[in-house]
């Protein structure tokens, strides 16, 4: 199988969610463009018209729907104009004539950074939760294993009892999950949902019990992001697990990871009791 049948059945195993894209083509005239349309009396109004007008043109493109709601659709478009440079004129008109007062932004986006396209206009991060619309600052995975790296290689065990301490507290978060109408067991359920959204890991709860739980993590991010530091224990994600059964389980304890990634396990497993 090629490279890229296998990241195709890779994606249909995880589904994963892109971000943003960064790229870097000096050899091509890219462009980015932003455009909001307002769709509140006629939802058939999308960004169909937008693919004809560039496929028409001849202009390839990268097209991201980033928001759509029930009152206004945004995308973001990037086009490849290498060779059309003065097509830009006419795809701004023909885009404005098409969606005409229903199109409440449109911005061509540039990184002035020669070769460089990103949509510069991609921010805050955001994660809604039962309503709750979060800003998200996330760190990429060689981040946090610089992170944990220098916790654990300045002050040895006292860095992992850092790093505990900073998952026990961080559950705080999760406080408006406590107030759900569920019962503990699906709370417990629905702030590890959060945390796979948030790419800790993929999460499965094995048993919960008597406020005791199994959890089964596949692609723990602390695990996978550690396996170069010798000696060092999961300490984010046991901490972590820690103040959930705390907050949503009103159960004090202690969490063990009984198996491990690092040990040659396929994944790893914390015991709550
Ligand atoms: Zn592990």
């Amino acid at each position: 199988m090629d490279s890229v049948g296998k990241e195709h059945l890779e994606e249909q195993k995880n589904y994963p969610t892109f971000i943003d894209n960064i790229f870097y083509e000096p050899k091509k005239d890219y462009c980015g463009i932003y455009i909001t349309v307002n769709n509140e009396h006629d939802q058939s109004s999308n960004v169909e018209g937008l693919d004809k007008i560039l496929m028409d043109k001849g202009v390839p493109y990268q097209l991201v729907v980033n928001r759509s709601t029930e009152a206004s659709v945004s995308c973001y478009a990037v086009l490849d104009l290498t060779g059309k440079t003065d097509a830009r004129e006419t795809i701004e008109k023909d885009i404005r004539s098409l969606f005409g007062q229903k199109l409440v932004v449109f911005e061509y986006i540039h990184t002035n950074i020669p070769g460089v396209m990103c949509n510069t206009k991609s921010f805050p991060l955001m994660l809604e939760v039962v309503g709750s619309k979060i800003p998200v600052t996330a760190f990429t995975h060689p981040f946090w294993g610089y992170l944990f790296g220098a916790l654990y290689d300045t002050f040895g065990a006292g860095g992992l009892s850092i790093i505990w301490m900073m998952g026990r507290e961080s559950a705080e978060g999760m406080r408006p999950i406590k107030a759900l109408p569920l019962n503990s067991q699906h709370k417990l359920n629905v702030a590890l949902i959060q945390l796979q959204l948030l790419g800790w890991g993929k999460f499965e709860i094995l048993s919960a019990q008597d406020k005791n739980f199994n959890i089964r993590v596949f692609d723990n991010f602390e695990c996978l992001n550690t396996k170069e530091l010798k000696g060092y224990q999961s300490s984010f994600m046991r901490g972590m697990l820690t103040g959930l059964a705390t907050l949503l389980m009103d159960k004090k304890g202690n969490t063990v990871e009984r198996k491990c990634i690092k040990n040659g396990d396929p994944y790893c497993e914390f015991c709550f009791g």
